[in-house]
C-alpha cells in the first residue's frame, strides 16, 4: 500500500506502528507529501488513516503518473527541466582536458545550451582506452561552471564516489550500464542532487521505472528518464533509439523524459534526425555530445557534433519546439 499525508507526524505515527507489528514499511518525503509505503502483499488494518491510500500493483508507483498527475519540474542548478519546455544538456562524452571543456562549454552556451554535460569517470567497454580524468575531470567541470553559469551534469559509477561527484556536479547521471545498480540506486535517495537516470540498452520500460523506484523511495524524487537506445538484432546504427519508449514514458510517468540522440546514432551524421524525434516524441529536452574537434575525441569520437552541426540542432530543435507549443 501506498499511504501519503499532508502531516508529517501522522506519517510518522503510521510508520512506528508498522514498525511495532513488524510490518515491512518506507517512510518518505517528497513532492509535498509524507509517503508511507508496504510491500504489495502486505495488508494491514492500520489505525492512522491516511489522506489518499493506494494499493501498489507492479513494482513501482511513486514515479507513475497513476500517482501523480501533474508533471513535476525537476531543477538541475537554478535551471528547471519541465513539461512544456525543451532543456537542452550538451557537451563532450569526456573532459579531456582544460582548453576542451572550457571551448566546449563556451560555445554550447553561446549556442543556446541549458546545461553542460561532460564525463569524468568513464563506463569504457575496454579497460586499455580513456577512462576520464576523474577528480580533475570534475574541477575542470566547475571551472567551467564557474566561466559559463552553465549548470553541470556528469556520470557517477560507484556508489564510493557519490560524495565527490555530487561536491562538484549540479547533476549525476547514471549510464546505462549501472541502470539496476541497485545499491548505487539505493545510495543516489541520499546524493542531494538531482539523478539523470539512463536507460539500460537491455532493460524494459517497467525495469527503467523500477529502478527510478529505488532513487525516489530512498528519498530522492528528482529523477529525469534518460532514452538512450537499446539493443536489438539490428546493428545498422550503434542502438535502435526507442522513440515510442519516449511517448508512452510521457503518460506513464509524472517525472521529466530527455533522450539522447548521441548513443544510438554512433555517428554524427544521425545525430539531428534522431534529436528531433526525440522531440516530436514528446520529451522535454536532449542529451547530446558535442566537441570542439570530434575527430579528436578520446571517446566516442564519431557521433560527436561541431559546434556548426550543434548551432543546426539547436535552430532546428527551437523550429519543432515552437511547433509544438513549446518554450525553448
Ligand atoms: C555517456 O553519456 O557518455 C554514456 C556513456 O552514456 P550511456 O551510459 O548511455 O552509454
Ligand atoms: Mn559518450
Amino acid at each position: 500500500m501506498l499511504y501519503a499525508f499532508k502531516n508529517r507526524e501522522r506519517a510518522r505515527e503510521l510508520k512506528e506502528y508498522l514498525d511495532k507489528e513488524g510490518i515491512p514499511s518506507w517512510y518518505v518525503e517528497l513532492w509535498g507529501n509524507y509517503i508511507v509505503t508496504t510491500p504489495p502483499n502486505a495488508r494491514a488494518q492500520t489505525p492512522v488513516k491516511a489522506d489518499v491510500e493506494v494499493e501498489l500493483k507492479g513494482e513501482y508507483q511513486l514515479v507513475s503518473r497513476a500517482w501523480k498527475k501533474e508533471p513535476t519540474p525537476v531543477r538541475i542548478g537554478d535551471r528547471e527541466v519541465a513539461e512544456g519546455k525543451i532543456f537542452i544538456i550538451a557537451g563532450p562524452c569526456a573532459v579531456e582536458n582544460r582548453d576542451q571543456i572550457m571551448a566546449a562549454a563556451k560555445a554550447v552556451k553561446d549556442i543556446g545550451a541549458h546545461a553542460l554535460r561532460g564525463g569524468a569517470f568513464k563506463p569504457r567497454t575496454s579497460p586499455y582506452t580513456f577512462q576520464g580524468l576523474g577528480e580533475e575531470g570534475l574541477k575542470l567541470l566547475a571551472e567551467a561552471r564557474e566561466s559559463t553559469g552553465l549548470p553541470v551534469v556528469t556520470e557517477v559509477m560507484d556508489s564510493q564516489d557519490i560524495p565527490l561527484v555530487a561536491k562538484y556536479a549540479d547533476a549525476l547521471q547514471i549510464g546505462a550500464r549501472n541502470m539496476q545498480n541497485f545499491s548505487l540506486l539505493k545510495k543516489l535517495g541520499k546524493a542531494g542532487r538531482p539523478v539523470l537516470l539512463k536507460r539500460g540498452f537491455g532493460n524494459t520500460i517497467d525495469e527503467w521505472m523500477a529502478a527510478a523506484e529505488y532513487v525516489a523511495l530512498h528519498g530522492n524524487g528528482d529523477v529525469i528518464f534518460v532514452e538512450r537506445g537499446i539493443r536489438t538484432f539490428d546493428r545498422t546504427l550503434r542502438f535502435t533509439l526507442d522513440v515510442g519508449a519516449i511517448a508512452y514514458m510521457k503518460q506513464a510517468t509524472h517525472l521529466p523524459v530527455i533522450g539522447d540522440p548521441s548513443h544510438p546514432a554512433g555517428d554524427r551524421k544521425f545525430v539531428i534526425p534522431l534529436a528531433l524525434a526525440i522531440l516530436a516524441a514528446g520529451a522535454d529536452g536532449l542529451i547530446v555530445e558535442v566537441h570542439p574537434d570530434p575527430s579528436k575525441a578520446l571517446s566516442d569520437a564519431a557521433q560527436q557534433l561541431t559546434f556548426e552541426q550543434f548551432r543546426e540542432l539547436v535552430e532546428k530543435a527551437r523550429a519543432l519546439g515552437r511547433a509544438l507549443g513549446k518554450t525553448v
